[in-house]
């Protein structure tokens, strides 16, 4: 076990990202982490600039690790319900990976950054070291452990309860959907690339062919939409052409309404779409047909 010491900050940055974290969708920037929060008058910074983190005011047992690949398929997220974390470089007794030994050994909660954009991490916690594979020179990670996190619990103050709060399953979903919006997001500039509207909370990442028809969750296989056009093009209400232009249903054209249906949707008709300026964020134009002949036919 570790000491109360190291217990006490520990619990205070989880109940500091349970108050920051939420706010910001999980994705929280490089500034505010590495900033941290103060703590008993000392600084505790979240993250630093390698993988496993420490802050100086805390013994033996790192506080974090973070995953800078981009790519969720990277080979430190191998299956739906595994994460994989590799050794920092290939000596198993450098301080760093004792560290996690150690968070093993002796279950203790981490948090868990994984960089979905440049200065932008995705954020579980509490996660744990459940497996050490020194041929590998990877620690396998998870979301899950009921009987730790209640003894964690029980040596914090009231109110602080860290029970189990996801399954690594879902903390791999979350991370999935999270980091298809933000780059999606990202490659459109944050604005509806049929309304142009900017305001990100009104936007979404729509899948061009759907993630439970196989569609990647690839910025090419996504479109930055807002609620109303993601649910008029998910409803089939509007449809893309292959040349990225607008096509409004004829029974929708043809309706009498008010200002919404006018200008939200029937003025768009045969309009081009506001889309990235870099060619290989272009939507993939073979998914784009296919969407557009379900349209057709519905
Ligand atoms: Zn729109």
């Amino acid at each position: 076990m570790e000491d109360q010491n190291n217990h006490s900050i520990r619990l205070a940055v989880f109940k500091w990202l349970d108050q920051v974290a939420p706010a910001n969708d999980y994705i929280l920037d490089w500034q505010l982490l590495s900033k941290g929060f103060k703590f008993k008058n000392e600084v505790i910074p979240l993250i630093g600039a390698k993988g496993i983190w420490k802050p100086r005011v805390i013994q033996g047992i790192p506080i974090s690790i973070t995953s800078v690949q981009q790519s969720i398929y990277s080979d430190e997220i191998v299956s739906d319900d595994m994460m994989l974390y590799s050794y920092r470089g290939a000596d198993i007794m450098h301080s760093d990976n004792v560290g996690l030994r150690e968070a093993m050994n002796h279950q203790v909660p981490l948090v868990y950054f994984h960089q979905i954009l440049k200065g932008k991490y995705f954020t579980a916690w509490p996660v744990f070291v459940i497996k050490d594979d020194p041929d590998k020179l990877k620690f396998t990670i998870s979301a899950e452990n009921y009987n730790v996190i209640h003894d964690i619990s029980l040596l914090s103050e009231p109110g602080a309860d860290y029970r189990r709060k996801y399954q690594t399953r879902e903390v791999l979903i979350r991370l999935h959907q999270k980091s298809f919006r933000e780059r999606v997001l990202a490659a459109y500039k944050n604005h509806c690339t049929i309304c142009n509207l900017k305001h990100r909370v009104l936007l979404d990442a729509a899948h061009i062919i759907p993630d439970n028809e196989g569609g990647l969750p690839e910025i090419t296989n996504g479109l930055s939409l807002c609620k109303i056009h993601h649910a008029a093009y998910d409803q089939h209400i509007i449809g893309i052409t292959p040349d990225y232009r607008v096509e409004v249903r004829n029974d929708i054209l043809n309706e009498i309404d008010g200002p919404m249906l006018k200008h939200g949707l029937q003025e768009f008709n045969h309009k081009k779409l506001i889309l990235p300026s870099s060619k290989k964020n272009l939507p993939n134009r073979e998914s784009i047909d296919i969407r557009y002949q379900r349209f057709k036919s519905a």
